[in-house]
């Protein structure tokens, strides 16, 4: 099914929308078809989003080179040797500290670089998963402890926001988030450029995030239909 008219003349107003409150949008394409990616890809977006790695791997191997992909699933440690020569252009998703190491550990076999953001628990429900932030803490000691890991950035952080009706559960859950990306940026990175990114703001969501500071919206059945 091609993309609904619908979506096409909505587009460049969500992109104005995020742009104008100087965020990237991520279209998030996870079981779309390639012709209605195609459809935002002529009107020129070029990030989109995809949470499994088997799909990412038949689109990367369909869809133009010029595409980011950015990866958003659950990853399992075992599906990283899959992931990572598929050069996703940013992995949103790393919410362990052994995730993280066994990335390191592929990325250097592979000597391929990666750019990665922290997924944090900032949710009510137990089933979104993520880090605390004394364990991403605790991860982000041993991970300068174990000394430089070229070609591998912590870009930033992560974070969804229970699904709830209520504005201002998501936005006092979006603003931990934003706490937790400066005392980490202070902590952590505060010379390092490239840790800049705040990944926040879905479908339901996003005008919030953008309130409170999201640098990546990532946005899909908005978009889709
Ligand atoms: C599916 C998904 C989205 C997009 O959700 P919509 O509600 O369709 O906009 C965003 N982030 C993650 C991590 C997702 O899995």
């Amino acid at each position: 099914m091609p993309l609904s008219d619908h979506a096409r003349e909505n587009f460049p107003y969500l992109l104005r929308e995020v742009q104008a409150a100087g965020a990237r949008l991520v279209a998030v394409s996870k079981t779309q078809p390639d012709d209605k990616i195609m459809a935002l890809y002529a009107l020129g977006q070029r990030d989109f989003g995809e949470n499994r790695v088997s799909e990412l791997s038949e689109k990367v191997r369909r869809l133009p080179a010029d595409i980011r992909w950015h990866y958003l699933g659950n990853l399992q440690r075992n599906k990283v040797k899959a992931l990572l020569p598929l050069a996703p252009h940013l992995i949103h998703s790393v919410d362990s500290e052994r995730l993280l190491f066994e990335i390191a550990k592929v990325a250097t076999q592979q000597s391929l670089t990666v750019a990665l953001l922290l997924q944090f628990h900032i949710a009510e429900e137990e089933t979104k998963s993520g880090f605390q932030l004394s364990e991403a803490q605790a991860a982000l000691n041993q991970w300068f402890a174990a000394g430089p890991k070229p070609g591998l950035r912590i870009c930033g952080v992560m974070g969804m926001a229970t699904n709830t009706e209520n504005d201002e559960t998501i936005a006092t859950e979006f603003k931990a988030l934003t706490k937790i990306f400066k005392q980490l940026k202070n902590d952590f990175f505060p010379t390092d450029p490239s840790f800049c990114e705040i990944s926040m703001g879905m479908s339901g969501d996003y005008p919030i995030a953008l309130e409170q500071g999201s640098t990546l919206v990532r946005v899909g059945s908005l978009l889709f239909s």
